[in-house]
């Protein structure tokens, strides 16, 4: 079954490439989305057997368990962010500046600030996942990937699908605690992540948009 996929690099991190398994120790793997939809997009396996087969929503339920992905996801920014850094800096206009500040032989009183990529990360689930294994994205906000080929590509990082993991331990009362509830709705007209335009459902005009903003965003 291919939505078994996942359980492979469970199992035998040590089978891959490091560039595919990007780091693993006892409790967690950390592997590079096959797929990417964002510039990186990464993906935190949690190995314990008594929780990798739980429904997302179900397993950060449970609070201990949830610090320790915490913590996990958190180290796993900071590796995120600095290859971010390192495929795009070279365009940032805050890195040119820097550079010249740095090669300029003038005395400078201060460098400008560099840009903090950790920022433009996000950490979450998907509502109802496809893969049956316990994964959690970690994905930089751009969208910007010749991977994000339809609708469900882009909704479902982009409406109530995606379930942030700050929302956890999701309230008692809360209904996204019932798994059978049909969170987030994929078919809703698209949203830039960063403007706010509506597109409609013109993907193509939504692929256009997400372009020029990857241009802007870069150089921010
Ligand atoms: P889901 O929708 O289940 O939250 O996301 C599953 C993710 O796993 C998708 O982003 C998809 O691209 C990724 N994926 C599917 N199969 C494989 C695989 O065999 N290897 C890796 N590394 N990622 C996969
Ligand atoms: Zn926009």
């Amino acid at each position: 079954d291919p939505r078994n996929g996942l359980l492979a690099y469970i199992l035998e991190p040590t089978k891959y490439h490091p560039n595919i398994v990007i780091k693993y120790n006892d409790r967690f793997v950390l592997i590079r989305d096959a797929f990417p939809k964002a510039t990186i997009h990464l993906l935190l396996l949690p190995r314990d057997a008594s929780k990798r087969d739980l429904h997302p929503r179900v397993a950060l339920n449970d609070q201990e368990f949830l610090n320790e992905v915490r913590s996990e996801a958190a180290a796993a920014i900071d590796l995120a962010a600095s290859e971010l850094s390192r495929q795009i800096s070279r365009y940032s206009e805050s890195c040119k500046a820097h550079i010249a500040a740095m090669e300029s032989e003038e005395l400078v009183d201060e460098l400008p600030p560099s840009r903090d990529f950790s920022k433009e990360f996000r950490v979450g689930i998907h509502a109802h996942p496809s893969m049956n294994h316990l994964h959690v994205h970690i994905i930089s906000r751009d969208m910007h990937s010749d991977r994000l080929k339809h609708q469900k590509h882009y909704n479902s990082f982009n409406t109530d699908f995606f379930i942030p993991l700050e929302d956890f331990p999701l309230a008692e009362n809360d209904i996204k605690r019932d798994t059978s509830y049909q969170n987030g709705n994929l078919k809703q007209e698209y949203k830039c992540w960063r403007c706010g335009k509506m597109f409609g459902n013109k993907f193509k005009q939504l692929k256009e948009h997400l372009e020029e903003e990857f241009q802007v965003w870069k150089r921010e």
